[in-house]
């Protein structure tokens, strides 16, 4: 058959159907979430969570006068953000009648504790709820030299991995940006590290070239406003490995991160920062350029048939488009390489076999790469068993021995179910049709 080519016209603009049908593909692959974030009853906005231009702007809006706005917005993002204040009545140095002013329409914004947990391992946990009442999870990690905390970027997930309980949640909507910066801000507090805290020591250097290694302490040396560094401070490090899949709230993920990365304020070095993918495989170049973090990738599996069964996005979107993606992810490199995760499961994707196949793998496609071994953390309910300690090791040997660094993370906080996958709040016990009644139930007033 001879195929003409076809010659169409392109329409200008004027001509052109007001609204075109967005075609569905790669550039567009967010799943909904099953609810929004809802606003305040109070109708007060948080400051925690606006970027410096918003701030501006939501100062102007209240009616702070045009020439004050900027010196304003910087003195409010040092209270917030250096100071840690929790009320905005405490910038002792903004006038009363501008604190009044701001504390007529602004709260700080924390998110409420329901529970704080501390493992016998030194872990802690979290259980965190916002202004609509839904609830995530945090976990922080104390280790020697660092101290990490594990931020959630959803309540629950949309994912639904087979191995992990958030992926088992119902419930799931977005979480804010000033949600989730509210955590880090929360660990703060918890931890005592804003100034005149119980561990509030003074602001060392850091430098944006390492991510482990503790620099020396230069007396009187120039601090750019960066307070984490591993000396002193306990958290040192963030990992977006919470709950939720972070790639699918990507606008939020990447201010919030912005505010924590931002010098004059909390001012935590992108090498410190790391954000954990299921594999959406087109926001990957995004992450990379707008956020420019560490990427982590659950892997978890060589083959399509055993991906495609515990990590369901994967027949969305395939092994070779995730390696492809981490090949191309910006900034990576032998200095900064790319984590896979992979989670042991006993007799699924334990195998020398599969050793040899994800070294393979790796090498392909050139990856500048460690692997992250996590030995299966169970729930109740959960169908899988945990490697043996064994399996694991000669799993662990075999790519260490092709030259690629394999480590087995110790599970931390199991005791307390804070540990990788066994996050899940505690408002899932809640039926959809309890919260539909309790909704229902405070909008006509009766609670
Ligand atoms: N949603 C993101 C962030 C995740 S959770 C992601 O999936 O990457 C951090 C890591 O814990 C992920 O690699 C996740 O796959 C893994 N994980 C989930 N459930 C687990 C479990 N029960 N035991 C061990 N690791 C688990
Ligand atoms: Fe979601 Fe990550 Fe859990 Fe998968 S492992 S269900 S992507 S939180």
């Amino acid at each position: 058959m001879n195929i003409e080519p076809q010659i169409t016209e392109t329409p200008n603009e004027a001509t052109a159907p007001a609204a075109v049908m967005p075609i569905p593909g790669p550039s567009d692959p967010m799943v909904l979430p099953r609810k929004a974030a809802s606003p305040r009853a109070d109708g007060k906005r948080a400051l925690i969570g606006l970027s410096r231009e918003e701030l501006r702007a939501a100062l102007a809006t209240v009616g702070v006068p045009a020439r004050q706005v900027n010196m304003r917005a910087s003195q409010v993002w040092h209270w917030l953000y250096h100071r840690g204040v929790t009320e905005v009545s405490a910038m002792a140095n903004i006038a009363k009648d501008m604190r009044a002013l701001l504390d007529q329409h602004f709260i700080v914004g924390r998110p409420e504790v329901v529970t704080a947990q501390v493992s016998s391992d030194g872990t802690r946990k979290w259980l965190l709820r916002f202004d609509d009442g839904e609830e995530a999870e945090c976990v922080f990690i104390p280790d020697a030299w660092r101290g990490t905390l594990c931020v959630s970027s959803q309540v629950g997930c949309t994912l639904n991995c087979r191995f992990c309980y958030t992926g088992t949640m119902k419930l799931v909507r977005n979480l804010t940006v000033a949600e989730i910066v509210g955590q880090v801000m929360l660990a703060r507090d918890a931890l005592g590290e804003w100034p005149g805290g119980t561990n509030s020591l003074p602001a060392l250097p850091d430098t944006d070239d390492d991510d482990d290694e503790d620099r020396p302490y230069i007396p009187g040396a120039h601090n750019p406003g960066n307070n984490y560094t591993a000396q002193g401070r306990m958290l040192t490090n963030i990992v977006m490995m919470g709950m939720g899949e972070p790639l699918y709230n990507f606008d939020n993920v990447r201010d919030a991160l912005q505010i924590v990365m931002d010098g004059d304020g909390l001012g935590l070095s992108k090498r410190r920062i790391t954000l954990s993918t299921s594999g959406v495989v087109p926001m990957m170049a995004r992450a990379g350029t707008e956020i420019g973090v560490n990427l982590a990738v659950s892997l978890h599996a060589v083959t399509k048939e055993i991906r495609d069964e515990i990590v369901p996005i994967n027949k969305k979107y395939g092994i070779e488009q995730l390696l492809r993606a981490c090949a191309d992810y910006p900034g990576a490199n032998n200095a900064r390489r790319i984590t896979f995760e992979y989670v042991m499961l006993k007799d699924k994707n334990d195998s020398d076999e599969d050793a040899h196949e994800l070294v393979r793998l790796i090498r392909r496609y050139k990856l500048p790469a460690k692997v992250n071994l996590i030995p299966f953390n169970p729930w109740p309910g959960s169908t899988y068993e945990c490697s043996s300690g064994g399996r694991i090791a000669a799993f662990s040997d075999i790519i260490f021995k092709a030259g690629i660094s394999a480590p087995v993370r110790t599970p931390r906080g199991r005791d307390i179910m804070a540990a990788c996958g066994q996050l899940k709040s505690a408002s899932e016990k809640i039926s959809r049709a309890e919260l539909d009644k309790r909704a229902e139930e405070k909008e006509a007033g009766w609670v």
